[in-house]
């Protein structure tokens, strides 16, 4: 039930908000300690359902459904950060624990939010302006300069809701293009290489980092990760205060995807954040002894975190699409890892599975 007492003892049930493959992938680690899992998604095919023993189907602001899942679980967590602010509140309001917490969510959904606090909280990011009509976008090219990249600050991932401006007159279709809807624009990243680092937070304040990931996007998608990524140590040493800046400021529990672009003279910005376990963390369940998933479970259950160091070097590929089909080929390579996600349907553009690719550490 749900007056949580920390550490959770197996035995205890860990609540997914989500029940895509970041919920699956959580759900096999909660299962691993021994914890039950129930998941609330609107679809009862989602790929986390087989793994729950408690399944929850209704919309995420589904009043009726938050109550049960507060009811049965001892910790709510999520896996993907659109779940509605209200369905954590609702949770909170049930006595339900929850982690990370609503602001960390709250501050992610909202660009202009996201941009705002990593200004505040020291991280270093590209110039923005807040965006509301097309004369905003007039006016920070004048300020900021050309080109200017406008982004919706709600709803959009994986480069969605996203154009470059180069000049006033571009402004008015922009805008129309992402939607005419509230939005920031952002000065060029000039980057040499997307990274990621994935760290997490546990109750007690601790705080663990895994090795820096080196990030390959294909139209817009996640395709390849590559890590540990090879960085000069006085890139990783600041990643490391970024992570421990954000971790600490947002009073964080559990683990946390932290976007960066690397510039050429190996210096940091932070893109954004996620509220979650990350795509780019998937390297992990293979070249870590303690997965991001683990590492999740273990920090919102109040458990002590697990060693982060990298055991192997993993090349992690998203299979996309119908690339899924060819996983009796993979599943022959040695050194291949195959993880899929029990996706019924192969639509394009679909994440439907990944494999880690180990070797030795370099
Ligand atoms: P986002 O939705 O913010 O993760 O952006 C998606 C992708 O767009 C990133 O992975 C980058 O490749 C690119 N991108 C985002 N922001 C910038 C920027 N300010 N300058 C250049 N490229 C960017």
């Amino acid at each position: 039930m749900s007056q949580a007492r920390f550490p959770l003892a197996p035995g205890a049930v860990i609540g997914i908000l989500g029940g895509g493959q970041l919920g699956r992938m959580l759900a096999m680690a909660a299962a691993r300690l021994g914890f039950g899992v129930a998941v609330l998604d609107p679809d009862p095919g989602a790929p986390a359902m087989p793994l729950a023993a408690h399944r929850l189907t209704g919309a995420y602001d589904d009043q009726f459904e938050l109550l049960k899942l507060a009811a049965i679980a001892d910790v709510v967590t999520f896996e993907f950060e659109n779940v509605p602010a209200q369905a954590l509140a609702v949770l909170e309001a049930a006595g339900a624990a929850v982690a990370p917490g609503a602001r960390p969510l709250a501050i992610a959904q909202d660009r202009l939010a996201e941009k705002t606090f990593l200004g505040e909280a020291g991280a270093p990011t590209v110039a923005f302006a807040e965006v509301n009509d097309p004369a905003d976008i007039v006016a920070a090219l004048e300020r900021l300069g050309r080109p200017l990249l406008l982004k919706s600050r709600r709803g959009g991932y994986d480069g969605k809701g996203q154009a470059w401006v180069e000049l006033p007159s571009e402004a008015a279709g922009a805008f129309a293009a992402i939607g005419a809807r509230a939005a920031i624009v952002e000065t060029p990243a000039d980057f040499r290489r997307e990274l990621s680092v994935i760290a997490a937070r546990g109750r007690d304040g601790e705080i663990a980092l895994y090795p820096l990931t080196e990030n390959h996007h294909e139209g817009g998608i996640l395709r390849r990760s590559v890590a540990p990524a090879k960085a000069a140590p006085q890139t990783a040493a600041q990643a490391e205060r970024i992570a421990a800046t954000l971790l600490a400021a947002l009073d964080y529990v559990g683990v946390i995807g932290i976007e960066l672009f690397e510039r050429d003279d190996g210096r940091l910005l932070v893109n954004e954040f996620a509220p979650r376990v990350h795509n780019s963390g998937h390297w992990t369940l293979d070249g870590c002894e303690v997965d991001q998933f683990e590492q999740h479970i273990r920090a919102v259950a109040g458990w002590p975190l697990g060693p982060t160091h990298a055991i192997a070097h993993v090349e992690m590929t998203n299979l996309i699409g119908e690339e899924v089909n060819d996983w009796a080929r993979l599943a022959a390579e040695p050194e291949t890892r195959l993880w899929l996600y029990g996706k019924a349907q192969a639509r394009p553009g679909r994440k439907m599975g990944h494999v880690n690719r180990l070797g030795p550490l370099r």
